[in-house]
């Protein structure tokens, strides 16, 4: 803070260039145009450092927006870079794929005064991107080695955001996961088009060379239990997500007429990190596809769908386009590549012929008069049945925890949602030694709170090892 922009409402907003839509569809690369030196730093200077940080308050990890945009519209991208990442361990990552509309953008103070926002994000993830260009991001290197170790489990933004700052601190840091790559839905959940994988893997790589050792395709509580990880290492972080996808209960549907989004979405990533196609895997090209849900996922199922050149992509939601909970940026980006939404539709049944389902039969619905203070809810419209051509039905409707306590230790507590219990303000769960963050304990969230609660899990862990370190001292 300090300096004074009260002219920074005048420079006009604008947002990094969309590649035009008709080349977008064919690829699964990134969709924006990468903002050169001028148009970073013109667009940086727009905060008008007006005095409040609403933008900082509406950030999870309550990013020092001010200073680094003061910086970057000075040009000292270096000490921008500096200040971005002593408060984010993936600031190129949120920069592309937090929601900022309803976080740090929506919070601005040019937004709230009827003025375009300043484009937090892009900036955000322009320095990062110069940082890792010009070789400005520090390897990771202890100060000194501590002699205890910490087991991750999950290697998603939460795992990750955990390894980096514990790894720093020098804990050795063993990170397990199930899957064959390091990243969690960074890496299989959120497509190329959103986020590329080589922007994940020099993470990876970061942690990798700075000592942190990855275990994978280990699915812990059946490869290795809870009691040989609570053994082998000094406390354990779980960081498991949410991986239970929920199913559409209507007539018609048989156990193979449906895909779930991230079996579709997983075996694009595979071929987007370099895997050959696998024939067997679900694929769009050719099909009449329907997707059912509204949030991140749906999104991401029919934006790839486009991309692997389906005859029609539809997706039906059952609310409307103003109580979706994606995010309104995809929902233009997917309408702009040629998805046709049904808002107020329901599925109602899946038609078959013979083996193959045809079509899905929704219904229409209707938004109903909101109750005092209430929200308002929505009602079948009588008689309002319409059928959608469909030969790929793909469900993304929302995820659960898995049964966390069954596969681990029956000692876990749960909540009533099953995530996992931690202590109020805190971290540890029920197990000794044992903490949580992430998904597994938020319930489906956002990549930018999976980060926030590593590093304050990572915190935590420092703490509560430094403490026995000075017990067994004592
Ligand atoms: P995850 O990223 O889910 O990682 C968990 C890891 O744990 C996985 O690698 C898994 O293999 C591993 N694991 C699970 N169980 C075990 C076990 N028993 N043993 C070993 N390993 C195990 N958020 C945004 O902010 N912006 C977006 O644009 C966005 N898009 C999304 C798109 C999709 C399709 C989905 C599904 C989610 C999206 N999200 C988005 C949400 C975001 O991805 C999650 O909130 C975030 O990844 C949660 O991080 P996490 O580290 O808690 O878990
Ligand atoms: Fe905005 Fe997300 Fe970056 Fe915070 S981390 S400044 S919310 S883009």
């Amino acid at each position: 803070g300090g300096r004074s922009n009260p002219g920074g409402f005048l420079i006009e907003q604008r947002r990094l260039e969309k590649q035009p839509a008709e080349l977008r569809v064919r690829a699964f690369t990134e969709i924006t145009l990468k903002p050169t030196a001028d148009s970073g730093t013109v667009q940086a200077s727009r905060c008008t450092d007006c005095g409040v940080p609403f933008c900082q308050n509406a950030c999870p990890l309550q990013n020092n927006i001010p200073d680094w945009l003061a910086l970057s519209a000075d040009g000292d991208l270096r000490e921008a870079w500096r200040v971005a990442s002593a408060t984010s361990t993936m600031p190129e990552i949120c920069g592309r794929i937090c929601p900022q509309d309803r976080l740090c953008e929506g919070a601005c103070t040019l937004q709230q005064s009827g003025w375009d926002g300043v484009t937090i994000g892009s900036v955000e993830a322009w320095i990062a991107d110069a940082a890792f260009d010009n070789g400005w991001v520090e390897p990771i290197r202890p100060l000194a080695e501590r002699g205890q170790s910490v087991a991750v489990v999950g290697s998603g933004p939460a795992g990750l955001a955990a390894a980096d700052r514990l790894r720093s601190e020098g804990y050795a840091v063993v990170v397990y996961d199930r899957h064959d790559r390091a990243g969690g839905l960074l890496t299989y959940g959120i497509p190329g088009f959103k986020l590329e994988k080589r922007i994940v893997q020099r993470r990876i790589d970061r942690l990798v060379e700075g000592g942190v050792e990855f275990v994978l395709n280990t699915n812990v509580g059946v490869d290795v239990t809870m009691d040989e990880l609570r053994s082998r290492h000094d406390a354990v972080l779980l960081a498991m997500g949410v991986y239970q996808a929920r199913t559409l209960a209507v007539p018609g549907r048989g156990p193979n007429d449906t895909v779930a989004a991230l079996d579709f979405l997983i075996a694009q990533n595979r071929v987007d990190c370099g895997d050959a196609a696998d024939a067997s895997a679900p694929h769009a090209a050719g099909r009449d596809v329907v997707v059912v849900g509204g949030g991140d996922t749906a999104m991401d199922c029919v934006r790839t769908a486009i991309r692997q050149g389906a005859a029609s992509v539809v997706c039906l939601y059952r609310r409307d386009r103003e109580n979706m909970p994606g995010s309104a940026r995809e929902v233009q980006n997917a309408e702009e590549e040629g998805v046709r939404f049904e808002w107020l539709g329901a599925p109602k049944a899946l038609m078959s012929k013979g083996e193959a389902v045809v079509a899905v039969r929704a219904q229409r619905m209707a938004l109903t008069e909101a109750s005092a203070g209430g929200r308002r809810d929505i009602a079948p419209v009588p008689g309002s049945d319409f059928d959608l051509p469909a030969d790929l039905v793909i469900e993304a409707l929302g995820f659960e925890p898995e049964a966390f306590a069954e596969q681990l230790d029956a000692g876990l507590g749960l909540t009533r949602w099953n995530t996992l219990q931690v202590a109020r303000g805190g971290f540890a769960t029920t197990l000794p030694g044992v903490f949580a963050a992430g998904d597994a304990v938020r319930g489906a969230s956002l990549v930018v709170w999976a980060v926030r609660d590593g590093q304050d899990a990572a915190a935590e862990i420092d703490r509560y090892l430094r403490a026995r370190t000075e017990e067994a001292a004592a």
